[in-house]
């Protein structure tokens, strides 16, 4: 063991085989093409002190994750095998037999969607064309600020509330749980998840805080506008 050749030869070898159990699992995921949980934008003390770094920590390392860990092992062995998350959402939705499959496959696109509508330093009035449709769909921005509250906060129980394109037009709507307002045929500009893991920690009961220092301080307005550029 002591000869510099054979421990050059055995450090190659166990590279070889590190290699090998590495790239094994990443062809695997190509072929069966798995849904891995996408990275988040920010570091996750970014949007502090906002939302915590350990809410965020929660909210993306457990909630999120355990939609993708649960997504990957329902659609095992079924028709949705290798379809994109969108098809599994639109195929799956509104079908009660179904029903686990849509709210894990909507939850992950939920969550990838409300962590890009959030930014550091976000919030505050758009420009531009977005400022425009804010003035001529919604009354203007202090209109737009108001019901964006009032609408999300007062989703029943679990669920998000969104800026959408319907029709050419601004709204603001809120979903149920799972629910996304894509398979109406509105497409959405950005959201907030009002599912009491997105704020209990920081806000406890206050969901109006939560929602409102949200819209004043974390909305990533250039999300929106290019959502509203592929709408
Ligand atoms: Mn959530």
């Amino acid at each position: 063991m002591s000869d510099p050749s054979r421990r050059t030869a055995l450090k190659a070898a166990a590279a070889a085989a590190t290699l090998a159990v590495v790239g094994f699992p990443n062809l695997a995921r190509s072929q069966t093409r798995m849904f891995t949980l996408p990275p988040l934008p920010y570091a996750d003390s970014a949007l502090a002190p906002v939302i915590s770094a350990n809410t965020l920590g929660f909210h993306y390392g457990k909630h999120h994750k355990t939609y993708v860990d649960n997504l990957n092992n329902l659609v095992k062995g079924t028709a949705h095998e290798g379809a994109t998350l969108e098809k599994i959402v639109a195929d799956s939705a509104g079908k009660a037999d179904q029903a686990g499959m849509f709210n894990n496959a909507a939850q992950i696109w939920n969550h990838t969607f409300y962590w890009n509508s959030l930014k550091p330093k976000g919030g505050g009035k758009p420009s531009g064309k977005l400022a425009a449709m804010i003035d001529s769909d919604l009354g203007g921005y202090d209109n737009f600020r108001k019901e964006f509250a009032a609408t999300t906060v007062s989703q029943f129980g679990s669920g998000w509330g969104w800026l959408v394109v319907e029709g050419g037009k601004l709204k603001v709507v809120k979903t149920g749980n799972a629910e996304v307002p894509f398979t109406k045929g509105q497409k959405p500009l950005l959201t907030i998840d009002v599912w009491e893991h997105a704020y209990y920690l920081d806000y406890q009961n206050k969901r109006a805080d939560y929602v409102n220092a949200l819209i004043d301080q974390l909305l990533n307005w250039d999300f929106a506008a290019e959502n509203l550029a592929k709408a």
